[in-house]
């Protein structure tokens, strides 16, 4: 092709595109602002703990469409480790305790997560229509299964995944898969039966997988593939300039050097609030659109405790608390029964979450106290009799792209928008899903469009 392309933003979602264009023979440049590639996926090692500061696992997903995460793994000679069986496990907080999800029709019927009158509620769901307008999640699981799975299943699910709120949440652009089983069977249970996607807790099918070193591997892994000289780190791209048929790209150091990198073509990788200020004077009106995406913050906390002083067997995921429960953490994952070698020997590791879109105030409060929350709620959910011995907080001010009420019709004017700029692509996790396995699937896909 002999072009040059140059992308801003080395995540995930910035360094699979480039990993994917390169394959093709494309000459790449991926300029990242921090001094480390990788985005959200980053591992350290503390005091023998494996810490992840963002996504603990992700879902590989089969098929040929789908497994886009396997095709990288392969390309950079990775082989993932795969969760615990104990995974397939999940707990609820209901009435201030654990209780497991039911992961089998039988187990369905007994679970004490959901009362006789929610399940008996269930047998109405495959006689319910569509509605005729967009809704929200809230709207969509209340009116098709009734308030108490929405209260207990679904809010729950959408705190662990977006940190969100159900009521501003849309089901189309958030939970697409959900929604699709209304559009194509008429009903989530005669979807989740007869589509084969979709096992009884809605959960894709699929392995959950990291890496031996942790999720930082990935990005890592990648960038010793590209060749050399391919990322410049601690490069903050400030505005682009389209001359003739070229882009200029304009970026700015931390030592307070400046320079221009030329490109064919240009992918923008970055969170929606800094693609906004990139393209303040390209397209005003994709930047005002961008703007509008919110991200509320959160803060991921890892614990670390000795094992004889934590009574709950940790035989699962992890857990998620409604927030009709009135709990301020939104959940905790059981990281060391996930991958055992997370913590040293007769220890255990939990990743907590608190903040997102039902608790802005998180912003306003320091990390020491809302670690002592967390450590609180963890006391009493999980039986714990002392303090953590190992805290480290995570703080993301801006975590996760909402798919609110009009996100696809506002992703769809960002398109239209950036239509008139030929050469200028948007690729990050506001549109296409969320997930590890998501940013590297839709990278994969954008590398085609652009090599087509
Ligand atoms: C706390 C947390 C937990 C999560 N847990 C999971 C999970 O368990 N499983 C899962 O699958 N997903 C999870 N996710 C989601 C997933 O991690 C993200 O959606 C994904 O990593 C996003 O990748 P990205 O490349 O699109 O964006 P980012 O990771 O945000 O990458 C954008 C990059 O652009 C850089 N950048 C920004 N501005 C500029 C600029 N002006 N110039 C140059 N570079 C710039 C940034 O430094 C960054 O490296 C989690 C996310 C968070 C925050």
């Amino acid at each position: 092709m002999g072009k040059k392309i140059v992308i801003v933003g080395g995540g995930i979602s910035g360094l699979s595109t480039a990993l994917f264009l390169n394959r093709a023979g494309v000459a790449v440049k991926v300029l990242e602002s921090r001094q480390e590639p990788g985005g959200n996926l980053l591992t350290t090692n503390v005091s023998g703990y494996q810490i992840e500061h963002g996504p603990n696992s992700t879902m590989q997903k089969p098929g040929r469409e789908d497994d886009a995460l396997g095709r990288i793994m392969d390309i950079v000679g990775l082989t993932p480790m795969v969760a615990n069986s104990e995974a397939n496990k999940r707990f609820i907080v209901r009435n201030h305790k654990l209780a497991a999800l039911p992961s089998s029709p039988l187990s369905f019927i007994t679970t004490k997560a959901f009362s006789v009158r929610a399940k008996l509620r269930l047998l109405w769901e495959p006689f319910i229509g569509p509605a005729d307008h967009e809704e929200s999640i809230a709207q969509f699981v209340e009116r098709r299964l009734g308030r108490e799975f929405l209260d207990y299943a679904i809010d729950p699910f959408v705190s662990g995944v977006y940190a969100g709120n159900t009521h501003n949440l849309s089901v189309q652009a958030a939970t697409a898969k959900i929604y699709a089983l209304e559009k194509n069977h008429g009903s989530l249970i005669r979807g989740a039966i007869f589509g084969r996607q979709k096992n009884i807790s809605g959960m894709p099918k699929g392995r959950l997988i990291s890496f031996a070193k942790g999720m930082g591997e990935l990005p890592q892994a990648i960038s010793r593939f590209l060749p050399a000289g391919s990322i410049l780190t601690g490069t903050k791209v400030v505005r682009l300039k389209q001359q003739k048929n070229r882009w200029l790209v304009y970026w700015e150091s931390k030592g307070g050097s400046a320079g221009i990198e030329e490109a064919d073509q240009v992918v923008l990788s970055t969170p929606a609030s800094q693609t906004a200020k990139i393209l303040e004077e390209t397209s005003l009106g994709a930047s005002r659109l961008l703007q509008t995406i919110q991200y509320p913050p959160i803060l991921s906390i890892a614990m670390g405790y000795s094992q004889n002083s934590v009574a709950h067997p940790l035989d699962g995921f992890g857990f998620l608390v409604p927030r009709c429960e009135k709990i301020r953490t939104l959940g905790s994952l059981f990281s060391s029964t996930l991958f055992p070698n997370r913590a040293p020997e007769g220890k255990i590791l939990l990743t907590n979450f608190i903040g997102g879109a039902t608790d802005l105030a998180v912003e306003q409060t320091g990390d020491r106290e809302l670690a002592a929350e967390v450590a609180n709620n963890l006391s009493s959910l999980l039986g714990i009799d002392t303090s953590p011995e190992f805290v480290q907080a995570t703080r993301y001010r801006e975590a996760i792209p909402q798919y609110t009420l009009g996100h696809l019709q506002k992703i769809e004017a960002i398109d239209q928008a950036m239509a008139n700029h030929k050469g200028l692509h948007l690729r990050c996790n506001y549109s296409g899903g969320i997930s590890v396995g998501d940013c590297v699937r839709n990278g994969e896909l954008l590398a085609e469009k652009i090599l087509s």
